[in-house]
């Protein structure tokens, strides 16, 4: 992977640069001045003015809306009833032609009384969620102000997905139509997982993406975030490849592969629609992650979450 370095430097930085170079040349006179190291050090030096203005950066969050206390058999299907807590990711994208969320995790509302907007669902997936662990209250936290965003990209309108619908006033919701047209009417085994009240919102401006006609869906046309359809654990799941230019390829797999068990093929997630495209996809999003030597983010393997840097403190670039 080609890592390149910020070149986008302010005229003042440059101006530093210049002056350290200078100094650095007066002090040394007798010796051989090396410009490599001088630029090295200086660059050390301001590293945080570098990133501070990134005008045509782009960056990745890692954030998450608390966790869900279940059990291991309804992430890994048919394993033990054993207790399991996963976390409830979702994400941030800053790109320079307008910030990007994918899902938003938990509704607000799941916070404030999680009975009354779950119902039964608590039974099996009791949610853990600070009164400020949401994406509206997460996103302010970093200095960003909800109207900024451009796009929510939604994976699927599973409860623990779409707490990001209607929060953004000037944003367009990407979404499969398959899935926003399942997520009224799913079937029975299904239908916990669905809050209605989350997607069934007036004034929002949706953009349906169809399946296999837009598949690998480039949002912005510079191949920074492409969407690609990976059905099975839900009808109209998507997950979602992006570019960044000092951390190379990100696979945000989201649930096509609920924790690194499936994505190697030893299980299955707890919910599936159609266990062959479930198989299939995790099939499909492996060859991209070869191919674009990405890294493989899964959608609630608490293990491997552990590992990943998370908002605000750090980010990927
Ligand atoms: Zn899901």
């Amino acid at each position: 992977m080609e890592k390149k370095i910020s070149t986008n430097y302010k005229k003042s930085d440059l101006d530093k640069f210049e002056k350290i170079i200078t100094n650095k040349k007066t002090d040394l006179y007798k010796e051989e001045y090396n410009i490599k190291e001088a630029i090295e050090s200086s660059k050390q030096e301001y590293k945080h003015l570098i990133n501070s203005q990134t005008a045509t950066d782009i960056r990745l969050y890692f954030f998450q809306t608390g966790t869900l206390k279940t059990k291991m058999k309804y992430i890994k299907m048919n394993q033990s009833n054993e207790d399991f807590e996963i976390p409830v990711p979702w994400f941030l994208i800053r790109h320079p032609k307008g910030d990007v969320v994918i899902d938003g995790g938990n509704a607000k509302e799941v916070s404030e009384d999680k009975h009354a907007h779950w119902g039964n669902v608590v039974a099996a997936y009791d949610p853990v969620m600070g009164k400020t662990e949401n994406c509206i209250d997460q996103l302010n936290s970093i200095g960003i102000n909800p109207s900024s965003i451009r796009y929510v990209l939604h994976s699927h309108l599973h409860l623990d997905h779409s707490g990001g619908v209607g929060r953004f006033p000037n944003a367009t919701h990407v979404v499969q139509q398959k899935e926003y047209d399942y997520a009224f009417n799913p079937d029975w085994f299904a239908k916990p997982a669905y809050i209605r009240a989350d997607f069934d919102k007036p004034g929002i401006n949706w953009k349906f993406l169809r399946d296999k006609n837009d598949d690998y869906y480039d949002l912005y046309g510079d191949g920074s975030i492409i969407i690609i359809f990976t059905p099975g654990h839900a009808p109209g799941h998507q997950s979602f490849l992006v570019r960044l230019s000092n951390s190379g390829y990100v696979l945000l797999t989201i649930d096509a592969a609920y924790t690194m068990d499936h994505w190697n093929d030893l299980t299955l997630p707890g919910l599936v629609c159609s266990a062959v495209d479930t198989v299939n996809s995790v099939k499909k999003l492996k060859k991209l992650a070869k191919e674009k030597n990405a890294l493989v983010v899964t959608g609630h393997d608490p293990h491997a979450w552990e590992d990943f840097k998370k908002a605000p403190m750090f980010y990927y670039d």
